[in-house]
């Protein structure tokens, strides 16, 4: 999101974290002068901590908390909390996500897979029409749906990440985006234009056009104040997440799923969803294992399943592994082909693992990789879709080439948001956060200052009982959010996220890809035109691209086709946030120099001179 940041932004940000308090000596002592606000420059050099997001505001509460003493987790709490108000249609606690950990004094990567759950009264035919027994269409028609929306995970998340490794307690961490919350921040093309694109589905419910549209669509440059949100993060902080999960506000949450407040002025049919306070009051973020991969001397440690992120992106890798680094234009053909591949067993064994046995070792395994490399063509690209290989009978030899595979539906948003923060000790956080479309459901819960999510709709739109990806009471929808930390000996050396729907997995590849084996700078490899394979007929591709390396890669037969309209946010691909970890401490924070209007990236203390 790009906004103009003015100094009471900044006032904001510095007047909040003057109560925040972490517990380090100099936590307590008000800061001598302003802290300096780091412009929407999309790299940042420098040393004792770093963050990186797509937002200004964002980005200086994180760098704050920061200098002021808390760590990486307290940070990327702070920073999501603020994204919550500065990108309410992306991410929020009325949504879920996942948060990828480094910790310095252990050496360990832990996740916390904070999905959102189907509620226990969801049945298969869910996203039915009754009245004509079709699929409801997917948008506006049943994302603006309470039947949409999942048992949000996101304030779990922060909760178990400060109770595991975070020196703030919940309260302090939201205290300086409940201050930006109240006092605003100034709206820019981006939230104008989001907005507008929304309208009809906000003005759907009475709680989203009062919040919203109360003005009409926010022009540009005006200030954009939530203090139901202000009021809800401070109370959120005082009487725990408990209030949410076993409280006055869930009960709310279920309410308005249940009866959406509609205020009659769209004709869109809304069906309502069936969450209780006891779908809340189960709830849980899950603490598991990263998904882990070895590549050319890295460990790459992501999200294991309910996301499809660390398997996916894991085993392209691995495919990749058995090629052998090349000049740019064959590395991308491979990418292209490894990354096809990865996506048609994405597609055939991964969902929500409380539900299904997902074969992440075999995913994940070399030997799996090699077999898969078999189709792997040096010279030319196989016909697309290809099959998903076979997990359960693999030993590496290649054999004949199997039946083309069947394309899978995507109707994943193009949302979300992604931010890294590390600190002075060397933790690392990568996190991705989301309510599902931009806009979420469109339902924001009356007087709370935030949307509910639409995430159910990540499930398999047609129920099909072999497919992992179902429908099912309890279950997360199958994700493609990959917040991923690279080491090398141990020690971290990157951490990378994005937003995107499914080409979040292919965003991330592409950016390892262009630094690790095309040895692009850290901000090169983010700017750098992008293409995604998701095991479909055509290459969708940024123009960019194509323009470069379009005529290169025709000799093997790639179809391109356009990502979106020129102009459009869907004619970009991904918005990364990352940090790259160098010797002595060095920290190179990156933002998109100029997707989605650019990111912030910011260090604590910067580099001086070049
Ligand atoms: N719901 C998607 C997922 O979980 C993310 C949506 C987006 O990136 O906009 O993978």
């Amino acid at each position: 999101m790009r906004r103009t940041l003015t100094a009471l932004v900044t006032s904001t940000v510095i007047a909040a974290l003057g109560i925040v308090g972490p517990p380090a000596a100099d936590a307590t002592k008000p800061p001598h002068h302003p802290p300096p606000t780091p412009s929407r420059t999309p790299t940042a050099t420098g040393h004792g901590g770093a963050v990186s997001s797509v937002d200004p505001d964002a980005t200086a509460i994180g760098l704050e908390v920061l200098r002021r003493g808390g760590n990486a987790v307290d940070a990327a709490v702070a920073t999501a909390a603020a994204l919550g108000v500065t990108e309410p249609y992306s991410a929020g606690i009325g949504g879920g996500g996942y948060l990828v950990h480094y910790d310095a004094a252990t050496g360990r990567v832990h996740t916390i897979d904070g999905r959102e759950t189907a509620p226990a009264g969801i049945r298969p035919d869910a996203f039915i029409d009754p009245a004509t027994g079709e699929p409801y269409p997917f948008t506006p028609e049943l994302v603006t749906s309470g039947v949409s929306v999942g048992v949000p995970g996101t304030a779990a998340t922060w909760q178990t990440a400060l109770d595991r490794w975070g020196s703030l307690s919940l309260a302090q961490a939201l205290r300086p985006a409940a201050r930006l919350a109240e006092k605003g921040f100034v709206v820019d093309d981006t939230f104008a234009l989001q907005t507008r694109e929304n309208a009809e589905r906000f003005r759907t419910f009475t709680s989203s056009s009062d919040l919203f549209l109360a003005d009409g669509v926010p022009a540009a440059g005006s200030r954009f104040r939530n203090p139901d949100l202000a009021r809800t993060y401070r109370k959120l902080g005082a009487k725990g997440i408990g209030w949410l999960y076993r409280g006055r506000l869930g009960a709310e949450v279920a309410h308005t799923v249940q009866q959406p407040p509609l205020s009659g002025a769209t004709d869109l049919p809304v069906p309502p969803g069936s969450m209780t306070v006891q779908d809340l009051a189960t709830y849980e973020a899950l603490v598991q294992a990263p998904t882990s991969t070895g590549y050319r001397g890295y460990d790459v440690y992501g999200m294991a399943p309910s996301s499809s992120g660390g398997t996916t992106v894991g085993e392209a890798l691995n495919i990749l592994e058995q090629t052998d680094p090349a000049g740019t234009v064959p590395t991308l053909h491979h990418y292209l082909e490894a990354s096809a591949l990865a996506f048609a067993d994405r597609g055939r064994y991964v969902g929500d693992p409380a539900f299904e046995d997902v074969p992440v070792d075999a995913l994940l395994d070399d030997t799996f990789a090699k077999e898969r490399a078999c189709a792997l063509d040096p010279d030319a690209a196989a016909a697309k879709p290809v099959p998903a290989g076979d997990v359960a009978a693999y030993d590496g030899v290649c054999a004949d080439p199997a039946a083309p595979g069947e394309e899978a539906a995507d109707t994943e948003g193009l949302s979300t948001t992604h931010l890294t923060t590390a600190d002075r000790w060397g933790n690392v956080v990568a996190y991705t956060l989301t309510i599902e479309q931009t806009g979420g459901s469109g339902m924001v819960v009356p007087g709370r200052g935030f949307l509910l999510n639409n995430e159910l709709t990540d499930f398999s739109a047609v129920y099909d009982p072999a497919d992992p990806n179902r429908i099912e009471p309890g279950k997360r929808p199958r994700s493609s959010m990959s917040p991923t930390i690279v080491l090398r000996h141990g020690r971290p050396v990157l951490a990378v996220g994005s937003p995107g729907g499914s080409t979040i997995i292919t965003t991330v590849l592409q950016v390892l890809v262009n630094r690790l084996d095309l040895g692009l700078s850290l901000p090169d490899a983010v700017a750098a035109p992008r293409a995604s394979q998701r095991n479909t007929v055509d290459v969708t591709a940024e123009q960019a691209f194509i323009d470069a390396y379009g005529a290169a890669l025709a000799p093997y037969g790639h179809p391109f086709a356009v990502a979106g309209p020129p102009g459009s946010s869907a004619a970009e691909i991904g918005a990364v946030a990352a940090i790259e970890l160098g010797r002595h401490g060095r920290l190179t924070a990156v933002a998109e120099p100029t997707r989605r209007g650019g990111g912030a990236a910011g260090v604590v203390r910067p580099r001086l001179g070049p």
